[in-house]
């Protein structure tokens, strides 16, 4: 991607409003920009990002047996009715059409899903089924100042599944769980997995996966020993206390973002839409439901607010929306030789040949944050000039070389 006439446009000034890290740097490099509070337009950049934690997800999702669909955002009322949701959800977005007829937007798709896997599951021979998808979710939330964290908009990988049993439930309970334990070692995240009440779906216990950040909302505490983890909100132990779990490490407190969850939906969803299935006999039966939650924008802000520095983003590798940012001081022929020539390897390149001055190029590329940085200069003759974003010092080398360094860096993927 060439830099000029693109809509990759990184600004100097701070936006206004822009009290959290992510906002800010999300807004200075490029990446996205804010319509109204809560609610956000994602440029190219951004789009590339989220695109990448969208396939670090699903490749988890669909490794463990999860089918992708695409479910709509308009609702009609009646589905929220039947479960109580349309009187009780605060969040929920309401609206009227022309001829007076009751909508819903989209805050989850239980209601949705639930009524199709009806018409899916005949009998036990149909079960399990997993059914996700990656898709924008409406809410009306009253504190939607933390940029990504919070959106009245935002999107969430949300996977639904049917078991004929509590066990058969269970197990694949636990696979979502490693599947979610992978994906957030892709992308670099460290995920406390916290125990906390099931919130309005069930008395049943959930998991949240934390991500410590001082942007975050939820309050954790933490064993410095084991991975005993609980939210705060309801927690019986007190930080500094000896860990229950353990009974050898001290609880620490932290301010965490919950990036995840999955819940133990019980049957109050299948028994709202009477779904049911027949087992061997004929006899009727209702599944075990589970619902297994992933902010993907919430990922991308919670990447920001972990890495970053005073000059801007420094993506992990498996985010960045492209492999290599090269910079052409020159303007030469040299820049566009090797520009074709990366492209030619596959390898994601962002080509700065902007007629800007060689400071404004490097500082918009630190606010990007691309983890590899080649330099196309007069001292570089027919080599590049090598340079990692988060480091201070740079190398000359040759053009293979580099590209060698590129795959290998990123073949770890
Ligand atoms: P929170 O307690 O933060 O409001 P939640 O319990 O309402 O989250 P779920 O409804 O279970 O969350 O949604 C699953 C995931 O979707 C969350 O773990 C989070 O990553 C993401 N998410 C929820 N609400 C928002 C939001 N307003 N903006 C961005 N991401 C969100
Ligand atoms: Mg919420």
């Amino acid at each position: 991607m060439k830099m000029t006439n693109s809509a990759i446009i990184p600004i100097r000034k701070p936006p206004k409003g822009g009290e959290t890290v992510n906002h800010r740097l999300l807004v200075q490099g490029g990446f996205v920009r804010q319509l109204m509070a809560g609610v956000y337009i994602y440029l190219p950049l951004g789009l590339r990002v989220l695109d990448k934690i969208r396939q670090v997800i699903r490749a988890e999702m669909n490794t463990i047996g999860g089918q992708e669909i695409l479910m709509p955002l308009l609702h009609p009322a009646k589905n929220w009715k039947t479960t109580g949701g349309w009187d009780n959800i605060d969040v929920l977005f309401k609206l009227k059409s022309r001829t007076g007829k009751d909508f819903a937007l989209g805050q989850s798709h239980e209601e949705i899903v639930t009524p199709l896997a009806k018409e899916l599951i005949r009998s036990y021979r149909d079960l399990p089924l997993a059914l996700y998808q990656i898709h924008w979710k409406f809410r009306d939330e009253l504190r939607s100042k933390s940029g990504l964290l919070r959106g009245r908009e935002f999107e969430m990988k949300d996977l639904y599944s049917f078991h004929a049993s509590q066990r058969d439930f269970e197990k694949f309970y636990k696979e979502v769980k490693n599947a979610y334990l992978k994906a957030f070692k892709k992308v670099e995240l460290e995920a406390k997995v916290t125990e906390a009440s099931g919130g309005g779906f069930s008395e049943k216990i959930s998991y949240e996966f934390m991500v410590t950040t001082d942007a975050g909302e939820d309050d954790i505490l933490y064993c410095d020993a084991c991975e005993f983890c609980i939210n705060l909100e309801i927690a019986k132990v007190k930080a500094g206390s000896t860990c229950p779990k353990c009974t050898q490490g001290k609880l620490n407190k932290a301010k965490a973002a919950e990036v995840g969850n999955i819940f133990d939906l019980g049957q109050k969803y299948v028994k709202d839409f009477g779904l049911e299935y027949r087992d061997e006999q004929g006899k009727a039966h209702y599944p075990i439901m589970g619902c297994y939650g992933w902010g993907t924008t919430r990922t991308m802000a919670v990447l920001v607010e972990k890495f970053h520095d005073d000059k801007g983003i420094i993506w992990p590798k498996s985010v960045s929306p492209y492999h290599v940012h090269l910079i052409d001081i020159n303007q030469g022929q040299q820049g566009e030789l090797i520009y074709n020539r990366l492209q030619n390897e596959n390898i994601e390149v962002l080509w700065d040949d902007r007629s800007k001055a060689a400071g404004v190029k490097f500082a918009d590329a630190d606010l990007i944050g691309i983890p590899v940085r080649l330099i196309v200069s007069e001292k570089t003759k027919t080599n590049v000039e090598w340079k990692r974003r988060m480091e201070t010092t740079s190398e000359i080398i040759d053009i293979s070389s580099s590209i060698d360094r590129i795959k290998q860096l990123y073949n770890q993927l």
